[in-house]
């Protein structure tokens, strides 16, 4: 079990966790000849390699990290794909409403980046004259959402700047290769992995070396199975030589050897200390090797926040039709401008009343009478992890009988519409609402599979005290007649 490690402060720095020069050239060599014979074919990279339009392949290589961001290659090509059809240059992705934007977005999560993406566009052209920013500082600078690892992947991979990138893939390679055991996400960490990453990018291929390494991270030295067995860099790295070892040390005189550099030309202070310095902030402790893990000892993590619990009742109102009742979330927050079904916040202190509390917020907010709001059926929960939050949805379905009653809109949305099915689907909406959908469908299904037995139907969830709908119509009529 790994312990927490401690924060590191910028103070002291061995030997051992920086790359001499011999080392720098050997790594380019081994690590692009490596990537040069196996790197994956993504459409972002042909674009960046191929096109001669500087401003063509930052557009590509923007919109590719933008969606990358969270998200695994696997799913991203295809979403690449259509938006780069839509919209092929940065002049049309500003032209494009950021309704359109949300719903070629549909799916990927994160719908900030899409409007941030759309606002960089829009910028690029009103300000820039249509002409993307030349350099890392001015990338972050002026683009929304462009931070220094994306400034420096457009930089380096669009536009050759010889600047380095450091993301979750690069730190974990770095750290295995360079034995750091300090927090990764420690701000002298941090800082050590961009200088590192900024003294052996290649001057001579700046993207394809920051690629390379990203790669490797992705394909080779991977967090649960690295394959040091096949890794070009397995001469060069200190985790491997300590799993090798057995041991919680590696000399520097043995790492040295290993890069054909002699150990006489070493401070002799720091080749009679084994385990680097002594006081050493970015070494990992000799009591947190855990020989078991072997190199994945490297990267550590502080103690992550735990994430906060969130339970809310999500309504699906639905009329004989099929079409559903959306609203549509306000500008700005979380997932702003997308559509979702009717939900009420529910609070763990009040769980007792969480029923009557569902049944009075849709009369409140919604304008749906009691007497309908009662006969809501509860479908099941629906779990979905947001970054930090676990959100439960407890799912309820209610029918409602044509334009009746009337559903109103609260005011904190946008706006409201009923949607078919399949309007829904390619509407703006979240992997949440999509999730809820899919479990309400799936209950209807089993239930169309199963055939109810005598007095074991779905029940209302009053159904002590409730009419169901037919009744409560057939009753009204009556009453009428
Ligand atoms: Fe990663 Fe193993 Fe290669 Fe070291 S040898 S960089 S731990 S895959």
């Amino acid at each position: 079990m790994v312990k927490a490690s401690k924060s590191v402060s910028p103070a002291v720095i061995g030997l051992l966790h920086k790359f001499s020069e011999p080392e720098v050239s050997l790594l380019r060599e081994k690590l692009l000849s490596h990537y040069d014979a196996n790197h994956r074919i993504l459409p972002w990279r042909s674009i960046a390699a191929t096109e001669d339009d500087r401003n063509k392949r930052a557009y590509a290589v923007w919109v590719s990290e933008m969606m990358l961001q969270q998200t695994q290659v696997a799913t991203v090509i295809s979403y690449f794909e259509k938006w780069i059809s839509k919209w092929p240059t940065v002049a049309d992705l500003s032209k494009a409403t950021l309704e359109e934007v949300n719903q070629v977005w549909a799916g990927l999560g994160y719908y900030s980046r899409a409007r941030r993406l759309h606002e960089g566009a829009v910028k690029v052209m009103d300000d820039l004259d249509g002409e993307f920013p030349s350099d890392r500082d001015s990338l972050v600078e002026q683009l929304p959402g462009v931070g220094r690892y994306t400034g420096s992947a457009i930089a380096s991979i669009a536009l050759g700047s010889c600047v380095g990138v450091v993301d979750g893939n690069v730190n974990r390679v770095m750290a295995r290769l360079r034995g750091i055991g300090a927090d990764i996400s420690a701000q002298a960490t941090v800082d050590h992995m961009w200088s590192l990453a900024d003294q052996l990018v290649d001057p001579e291929r700046p993207g394809d070396f920051n690629q390379a390494v990203m790669e490797l991270g992705a394909t080779v030295c991977t967090p649960k199975t690295p394959s040091c067995s096949t890794c070009p860099l397995q001469s060069l790295c200190v985790a491997y030589r300590r799993s090798q070892d057995g041991q919680q040390k590696t000399s520097i005189s043995s790492h040295f050897k290993m890069v054909g550099k002699s150990k006489d030309k070493v401070d002799e202070s720091l080749v009679k200390d084994i385990e680097c310095l002594p006081e050493c902030d970015l070494c990992l402790r000799k009591e947190d090797w855990d020989s078991s893990l072997g190199v994945q000892n490297y990267p550590r993590k502080g103690q992550k926040t735990q994430s906060r619990q969130e339970t809310s009742a999500v309504v699906i109102l639905q009329r004989p039709n099929g079409q559903m009742y959306f609203v549509q979330r306000p500008k700005t927050g979380l997932l702003a401008n997308l559509w979702e079904f009717p939900s009420i916040a529910l609070t763990s202190e009040e769980e007792s009343q969480w029923e009557e509390s569902i049944t009075q917020q849709l009369q409140e907010d919604f304008a749906v009478p009691q007497s309908y709001a009662c006969l809501r059926i509860f479908v099941s929960d629906v779990l979905h992890i947001f970054s930090h939050i676990r959100q439960t949805y407890k799912v309820y379905k209610l029918s409602l009988d044509d334009k009746k009653p009337e559903v109103i809109c609260p005011s904190k949305y946008q706006g409201s519409q009923w949607m078919t099915r399949e309007e829904f689907m390619s509407s703006a909406t979240s992997t949440a609402m999509k999730k809820i959908l899919k479990a309400v469908e799936s209950s209807e299904q089993k239930a169309k599979d199963k055939k109810p037995k005598r007095g074991k139907e779905e029940k209302p969830v009053d159904a002590k005290k409730q009419k169901t709908i037919s009744q409560f119509f057939n009753a009204s009529a009556k009453k009428q007649k």
